[in-house]
């Protein structure tokens, strides 16, 4: 990596490497973890943690098991389809970089020169991160004041992460490009029906967004069967329904592997106008 593209999250100048910290021009300094990911949050949002232990690893090890393999596939695709030379990649909202490190791994089999940047609120998702792929260049960071420069990315992905919108259409330049993934109306309906008498499926938001326009739409509809009890349980951690669920009702699920359900998503290219 021959450049840095993180601003200084106090005073907004770019950011050098020294050593093993990122310096400021007014020498504001941020130390690279050992792992090799930067904690730009300042402030009380520092003391934020966003997901847990648990929760990382449990997501590491489902999607590592293949069972989005489908999703995968098409965001790598994507990501190499609409690459232009040496561009400029944020997965916004990264977690332990699965995807990340797919959509790396599959810009360099296709020799498109790139460099990815992954930011996320969770310095131990990060840690997990940056031990999978060294070449992505990570920082601890909020989604809602992203430490970029404008209009300084070509295509930004935001999978089953929150939607920033200025600050995502900050960053972009113009024609560059939103990927956005988010769960379709009958996504994991059969754990829903193992877990609720009268399961429904998921509202699908409208799909325009301002200042975009709709470049290309994918649905990819799949069955998976989650093999035994510890894929099903890395996958009910994963959703929001491991929140509202009894801690009776969870040991109940338990029980439930093998369990068969739908999985389906909506991947949605926008391009900046
Ligand atoms: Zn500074």
């Amino acid at each position: 990596m021959t450049t840095t593209l993180f601003c200084c999250p106090i005073c907004a100048a770019q950011l050098s490497p020294v050593g093993n910290s990122y310096l400021c021009p007014a020498r504001h300094t941020f130390d690279i973890a050992r792992q090799g990911y930067v904690n730009l949050l300042t402030g009380r949002a520092a003391q934020q943690h966003g997901d847990n232990k648990e929760m990382i690893a449990a997501r590491r090890d489902f999607l590592a098991a293949g069972y989005y393999d489908a999703l995968m596939r098409q965001v790598s695709d994507i990501a190499c389809r609409h690459a232009t030379q040496s561009c400029r990649i944020l997965d916004a909202g990264c977690g332990e970089c699965s995807y990340t490190d797919r959509i790396a791994r599959a810009l360099t089999e296709a020799n498109i020169p790139h460099e990815i940047l992954g930011m996320d609120i969770s310095r131990e998702a990060l840690a997990i991160g940056g031990k999978k792929n060294k070449s992505l260049a990570l920082a601890v960071a909020s989604l809602y004041h992203i430490p970029l420069e404008s209009e300084s990315v070509d295509m930004l992905f935001e999978i089953f992460a929150p939607h920033c919108h200025e600050e995502y259409r900050r960053v972009l330049r113009t024609g560059g490009k939103l990927v956005m993934v988010i769960p379709a109306a009958r996504h994991l309906f059969g754990l829903k029906e193992a877990l609720y008498a009268t399961p429904y499926e998921n509202e699908v938001a409208d799909t325009a967004l301002d200042g975009f326009s709709l470049a290309e739409q994918i649905s990819i509809r799949d069955t998976i069967t989650l093999a035994n009890e510890t894929d099903l349980w890395n996958l009910f951690t994963m959703t929001p329904y491991f929140y509202r669920t009894s801690p009776q009702a969870k040991e109940q699920l338990r029980q439930k592997a093998p369990l068969t359900t739908e999985i389906a998503f909506e991947v949605l290219v926008y391009e900046k106008v």
